[in-house]
């Protein structure tokens, strides 16, 4: 894997991520890089707002993600709605195992 990459690599004007489209592939539709799926740029938002809904919080979110689901500024783009989100601040700034307080 590694010597067929570098060799494609070597010489291509592709930039950096032609090493990851090398290791892209579709399939029915979805394109899957390893065992996750790359999102494209216009489903990325409605992505996010899934694993939100049922990971909510940072860490939720992002090792969810990471097992299933890939694009360039994932990690960003996670962050980018924890910080945007109410609730998550405020999870967050509830430490665990105390009741939440009423502001
Ligand atoms: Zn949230």
């Amino acid at each position: 894997m590694l010597r067929s990459l570098s060799s494609k690599a070597r010489g291509s004007q592709g930039g950096p991520n032609q090493a990851i489209l090398e290791e892209l592939s579709v399939e029915e539709g979805c394109i899957l890089w390893g065992v996750r799926v790359a999102v494209l740029p216009q489903l990325q938002t409605q992505v996010i707002e899934e694993i939100h809904e049922g990971y909510p919080g940072i860490v939720c979110m992002k090792s969810f993600a990471c097992s299933y689901v890939w694009w360039l500024a994932m990690d960003s783009d996670l962050e980018n709605k924890v910080r945007s989100c109410l609730m998550c601040q405020q999870n967050r700034k509830t430490p665990p195992g105390t009741p939440m307080q009423v502001a």
